[in-house]
């Protein structure tokens, strides 16, 4: 090794091979790594580089010797495959740069690079497969679920019918609740397996989109009454009649964001508006926004919101019940649509949920006027509600306590009836209703709270019974 060479070029410790070989081929320098690698022992100077590379590096019959017939000095990366003392060989990336008239090859060897490379798409396609054929697995699954499902809600339907008698009915009608929220859940998982594995297609179609909303609303009525919510639904009338989309994916989107906001909301409204933002050509962006006064959601949770799986906190799963896999599977479907999803919310207050998705146009929008639909809650036994909200919401005041008369009897009846769902709900109705009642009434109200967690009935009953005595309410 000529220490010259060695002295202009401080790279005897680098990571890399270092060759250096003048215009005759005859390799001058080589550092430590290109020996090691090279499995030389001190004896690769003096070598010609068409040893290291024979197949790229060719002699020429020139006066002065040898002249490599491979593009010399080059700023780019090239692959070749370099020769040990051995003979056997391994594949290199080298760089080469001219220095008057000296060459400087530095290389670098991929083998590993590449036997990571490969090992890493071995992983990625294993993961993959193994991801397809559980997809597949759960898929099949749900679907061999629904039959058995489906039997038994059909059945016990026919027997609803048949049936008078109350006592036997109400088991029955258990029954029915299960075989629908289990038929969800089922339908849930197929969609989630589906969109996962890229198997999911979408099913463009037209469609009357006011009688989409239409039926989107229908589905809700009962949840609406019964929860003495407010509702309106507003359509602007720029969109058209008829647009061309997923019509069944659209609803179900609206769906899911629709029963979440009743699910979520005990006292005040809900509001639905349907909008056109944007037209490009034949399609139209339209833009769906659900507003809720529910219980609002933490800052820190609205990321997980979209994720598989995700509810805010183990609570909710047990109280308000759901997968999590809902505005997951919305996500998806909107990005398949070409739109977007997102939510502003806070703690308490309520929560916006919003979305877009792009459909074909069939014409202009021809309602001349605004759609409104506005559901004010009807005043009978288990559908009445507050008319004057934020009157009912101040402890004390008649409304206030006309409301809570009546969500305490709900309570009752609920809890008569052991539909512990909606005893909740009403019980945190009540809890709203007394935000700031005296600590007295607010010691009363946690323990029945807890005694409806609990499914007690005789805390239950004791608790109401306190509670009219302090609030000094008749007929409960
Ligand atoms: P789930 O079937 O559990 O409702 P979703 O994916 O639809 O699944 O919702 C996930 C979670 O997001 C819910 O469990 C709840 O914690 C929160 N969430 C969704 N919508 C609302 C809302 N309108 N108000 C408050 N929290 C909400």
């Amino acid at each position: 090794m000529e220490q010259s060479e060695s002295c202009l070029f401080p790279v005897e410790d680098a990571l890399e091979m270092v060759l250096i070989f003048d215009k005759t081929g005859k390799i001058t320098y080589v550092n430590a790594e290109a020996e090691k690698k090279l499995e030389y022992k001190g004896d690769l100077c003096g070598k010609s580089i068409c040893d290291v590379f024979p197949n790229d590096f060719k002699e020429t019959k020139e006066k002065d010797g040898f002249i490599t017939e491979y593009p010399f000095a080059s700023k780019e990366l090239q692959n070749l495959v370099a020769y040990r003392k051995n003979l056997t060989c391994f594949p290199v990336e080298i760089k080469i740069m001219q220095s008057n008239k000296r060459y400087i090859c530095m290389a670098n060897d991929t083998l590993e690079k590449e036997y990571l490379a490969k090992q890493n798409i071995q992983v990625k396609q294993e993961a993959e497969q193994a991801m397809k054929v559980k997809s597949e697995f759960v898929a099949n699954v749900t679907h061999e679920l629904r039959t058995p499902v489906n039997g038994v809600l059909g059945n016990v339907r026919e027997l609803l019918e048949m049936e008078s008698e109350e006592k036997k009915l109400r088991p029955m009608r258990t029954i029915e609740r299960c075989c629908v929220d289990m038929h969800k859940i089922i339908d849930n998982i197929l969609d989630f397996s589906k969109l996962e594995a890229g198997k999911f297609t979408l099913e463009p179609r037209k469609f009357h989109v006011r009688d989409m909303l239409d039926y989107v609303k229908a589905n809700h009525i009962n949840k609406i009454t019964e929860k003495g919510l407010e509702f309106f639904m507003t359509v602007s009338p720029q969109v058209p009649e008829y647009v061309i989309g997923d019509e069944l994916r659209i609803k179900q989107i609206l769906n899911n964001l629709l029963s979440n906001a009743l699910k979520f909301t005990s006292i005040g409204k809900v509001t639905v508006e349907v909008l056109k933002t944007a037209q490009v050509n034949d399609t139209i962006e339209l833009f769906f926004i659900v507003i809720d006064s529910g219980i609002g959601i933490d800052k820190a949770d609205k990321d997980k919101l979209f994720q598989s799986f995700s509810q805010v906190d183990a609570s909710i799963s047990r109280k308000y019940g759901g997968t999590g896999l809902g505005l997951n599977i919305s996500k998806q479907l909107v990005e398949l649509m070409g739109g977007r999803i997102g939510v502003e919310s806070e703690k308490g207050k309520g929560s916006t949920f919003s979305f877009s998705v792009w459909v074909g146009s069939c014409g202009e929008g021809d309602s001349s006027q605004t759609d409104i639909v506005h559901l004010s809650p009807t005043p009978s036994f288990m559908e009445d509600g507050y008319k004057e909200q934020e009157d009912s919401k101040q402890f004390g005041t008649t409304e206030n306590l006309e409301a809570l008369k009546k969500n305490l009897s709900k309570l009752l009846l609920c809890v008569e009836m052991e539909n512990w769902e909606k005893a909740e709900m009403f019980m945190d109705t009540i809890r709203q209703l007394t935000e700031n009642a005296p600590r007295e009434i607010a010691r009363v109200i946690l323990r029945l709270k807890m005694a409806v967690q609990k499914e007690n009935y005789d805390k239950i009953t004791a608790g109401c019974e306190e509670l009219k005595n302090l609030l000094q309410l008749k007929e409960v």
